[in-house]
């Protein structure tokens, strides 16, 4: 650990609803390292958050080293920046920020400031990506699907911001896909073709179909990814390659080869982002991996568009 890295490291979380509660908090609290010094939210401020603004918690002069948002992602940008301005290290909910551009330089200022900046991606934690990325390490890939099938009203009642502009709509759970996939294949992905369809009163899509171009000829990745899923959610992915078939169910959860389901150490998602941060923080170090959002962000620009009937939660 490097001298100035205070112990314990005093966070403040900011945005403070669906996942913080379920997610952020407990993982905070899990987390030895970790003190949870302020909570910050704009809207239902109940008597737990602290602050209702992240520049009031800097004009309290308040002890801060790092500050973990859970906010959507459109204006997180200029929250972080305001938080490296601060000097403090930075932790960001997926996707990090509503552009590519905005990443990049999060990842310069960071730089500047001698601070850290992560991008975190809860899905890469689940308990058979890792064991899914070392078997695929040495396989050569032939291709594979992607199904990711959720029911935006069951997941997200009445989060409007999810399909406006930037919200990136049925993209939201399905960059999660897309951070496992960047995770586990050994090759590269580029997007060869992709439909979107948007409700004709929203401005992100509620469906997208199509299918990523590999760097490993002939190797093809198709899509499948649905907001507005009758009956029970499921996240898959299946990868075929010269040596068997992998498939991760169930987000990443759990591990299947040529079908038989393997052994892997469950695993607790946001504790292993919040041990992470530590780390990265007691190492002077950034992780900020923009590709699943490059991906999504390459869609957008490529994507034939319909429309659809207007979507009410
Ligand atoms: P949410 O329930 O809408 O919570 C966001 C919270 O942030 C709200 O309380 C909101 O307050 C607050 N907020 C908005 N702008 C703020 C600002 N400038 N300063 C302080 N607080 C602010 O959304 P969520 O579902 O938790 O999702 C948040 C992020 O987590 C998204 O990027 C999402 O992709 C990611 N995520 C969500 C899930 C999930 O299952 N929900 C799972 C994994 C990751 P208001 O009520 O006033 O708007």
């Amino acid at each position: 650990m490097t001298a100035d890295v205070p112990n314990p490291i005093r966070l403040a979380l900011v945005g403070i609803g669906k996942i913080a509660r379920s997610q952020h908090l407990p993982a905070i609290d899990r987390v030895g390292r970790l003190e949870l010094a302020a909570m910050v939210s704009t809207g239902a401020v109940d008597d737990d958050v602290l602050f209702e603004s992240l520049s009031d918690l800097v004009a309290s002069g308040l002890a801060i080293d790092g500050v973990s948002f859970a906010t959507p992602p459109v204006g997180r940008f200029e929250l972080a920046v305001e938080a490296l301005a601060a000097g403090w290290h930075v932790m960001l909910e997926k996707p990090p920020t509503a552009t590519v551009s905005e990443l990049e330089e999060l990842r310069r200022v960071a730089g500047e400031k001698g601070r850290t900046v992560f991008a975190a991606w809860h899905s890469r934690e689940a308990a058979g990506v890792g064991a899914a990325r070392l078997w695929l390490a040495d396989r050569r890939i032939l291709g594979g699907e992607v199904f990711w099938h959720e029911n935006v009203r069951e997941f997200h009642p009445g989060q409007d911001w999810i399909f406006a502009p930037g919200g990136l709509g049925v993209f939201d759970p399905a960059i999660n896909a897309l951070s496992i996939l960047t995770e586990i294949l050994p090759c590269s992905l580029f997007v060869e073709e992709a439909s979107l369809v948007f409700p004709a009163n929203r401005h992100a899509p509620i469906r997208s179909r199509g299918a990523f171009a590999t760097s490993q000829e002939g190797a093809r990745i198709a899509f499948d990814l649905d907001f507005e899923s009758e009956g029970t959610a499921r996240w898959d992915i299946a990868i075929q390659t010269d040596r068997g078939v992998l498939e991760l169910r169930n987000g990443g959860a759990d591990l299947y080869i040529e079908g038989v389901k393997q052994a892997v150490a469950r695993t607790a998602e946001y504790e292993a982002l919040y041990e992470r941060f530590v780390g990265l923080v007691e190492r002077g170090e950034s992780d900020v991996d923009g590709r699943p959002l490059q991906l999504v962000a390459d869609i957008f620009l490529t994507g034939g568009r319909e429309a659809c009937e207007p979507f009410a939660f």
